[in-house]
Formats: C-alpha cells, sequence, structure tokens
C-alpha cells in the first residue's frame, strides 16, 4: 500500500474527528429537555475531542491555503484554523529540521511611542542546553534617566553556549567569552587591534581571516576553557 502523505494523513485524521464530534453533537440524549448523566458525559467527550482537534491541528500545514467560510472569514478547508489566529502550542518533528517562525526584520518606516509597541519578535528557546534569543523592534521612543531618546529599529539575535555569548545585531558581531558582571564590570574597556601594542597582541589567541582579495573575513578564537567537561 502507498504511504500517506502528511497532508493526506492529516486530512484523514481531521475527518475522523470531525465525524465523531458531528455524532456527538447530534445525540438525541442532548436534545431531551433537562440534565442526565449521559448528557454531561456526551459534553465532556466533546470537550476532549475538541482538545484533540487542537492537537491535531497542529499537525496541519495549511496545504491548501485559507478560503473564506460562510461565516465570512479566512480559514484552511483542511484543519479550520482561522488565518492569522494566534496558536498557544508550538508543534516540533523530533526528527528533522525543526522550524518555529520566519525571518523578520523591521521595516523601518514609522516611530512607535514605546518598546512594547515596536516590537515584532521577542522570543527565545532553550535547545539542547544552548540559550537562542531573537529580538526584532521598529524604531521607536524611550527614556534613560529622563531623557527622551530615539532607538532605531534593528534585529538582535543572541546565542548563549556555556558562559559565551554571540550577539548578531545590524551593525555588529559581538563575541563575550566572559561575562560582563559584578565589580569588575566597570573597569572593562575596548580598544581596535591596532591601538595594543604587539606584546599584547601576542598574547591574544585570535586568529583573522582573509579571503584571497585580502578583505576581512573572519575572526576565530581559541578558547582555554575545557570544552568537554561536564559543566552543572
Ligand atoms: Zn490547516
Amino acid at each position: 500500500m502507498r504511504k500517506l502523505t502528511a497532508k493526506e494523513r492529516v486530512r484523514r485524521d481531521l475527518r475522523r474527528l470531525f465525524r465523531c464530534m458531528d455524532q456527538v453533537a447530534k445525540h438525541p440524549a442532548l436534545a431531551r429537555f433537562g440534565r442526565s448523566a449521559l448528557s454531561g458525559m456526551l459534553g465532556e467527550i466533546y470537550q476532549q475531542l475538541g482538545l484533540a482537534w487542537e492537537f491535531l491541528g497542529l499537525q496541519c500545514r495549511h496545504w491548501d491555503g485559507f478560503r473564506r467560510t460562510r461565516k465570512g472569514v479566512l480559514a484552511c478547508p483542511i484543519c479550520g484554523k482561522v488565518k492569522d489566529a494566534a496558536e498557544a502550542w508550538l508543534l516540533l518533528p523530533r526528527d528533522g529540521r525543526k522550524q518555529i517562525g520566519r525571518m523578520r526584520l523591521p521595516r523601518g518606516k514609522a516611530m512607535f511611542p514605546n518598546k512594547q509597541t515596536a516590537t515584532i519578535v521577542s522570543d527565545a528557546i532553550d535547545f539542547h542546553g544552548a540559550a537562542l534569543r531573537v529580538d526584532v523592534t521598529e524604531q521607536h521612543k524611550s527614556s534613560i534617566l529622563g531623557r527622551a531618546i530615539n532607538i532605531a529599529e534593528d534585529r538582535v539575535v543572541r546565542l548563549a553556549e556555556r558562559g559565551i555569548e554571540c550577539w548578531v545585531d545590524s551593525s555588529l558581531v559581538h563575541l563575550r567569552l566572559v561575562p560582563r558582571s559584578g565589580k569588575d564590570a566597570r573597569r572593562w574597556t575596548g580598544a581596535m587591534v591596532w591601538e595594543l601594542p604587539r606584546k599584547r597582541l601576542r598574547q591574544l589567541p585570535v586568529l583573522v581571516d582573509f579571503d584571497g582579495r585580502g578583505r576581512f573575513a573572519g575572526l576565530c578564537v581559541f578558547s582555554s576553557r575545557p570544552r568537554t567537561k561536564r559543566e552543572s
């Protein structure tokens, strides 16, 4: 027998579920006047089937797009999800590529009154022990120490792995090997590479990559931390 595609399987399972829901909803015990033990149980079964619908619907990729229903809303003809309706859950395949959301960038046109309204994405995931955070915001107004300032639109991606953080935004890529915290935080400083004396340069475990035309292409930092030990 031919193996069903994901679309065929989801559609078949949802149709079965909808038939069950119809059977329960049309049961004569519900039409009778007054409450009975049976009607209460049928109501409970209907609720549970609704829960199954919610979770089965998460497998639907809305393969046929959205169509206008009799009520005038755009909905998926397979699972019945209304277009752009918020979903409380995500479903990811155990094997293979996992995808959450899509690449979002600020449009950078309008100025928003505060960060809350300017936020497009603010989400984080802990993935097998590595922490990933994505923040996308439109330009907005903010106040620091009572002074109103304008914050430019940006997309900031941060990856943290065993105390090392990599920060990528639209103007810089920042790698931090030691967390900037505690009393020492104020004494931190930065310098361009050419400003450092050769003696200091020799102590830096940094390799600079260049392409065939001599253009800066990458940076490699040799970390002296024990990489293979289990850390709590
Ligand atoms: Zn669907």
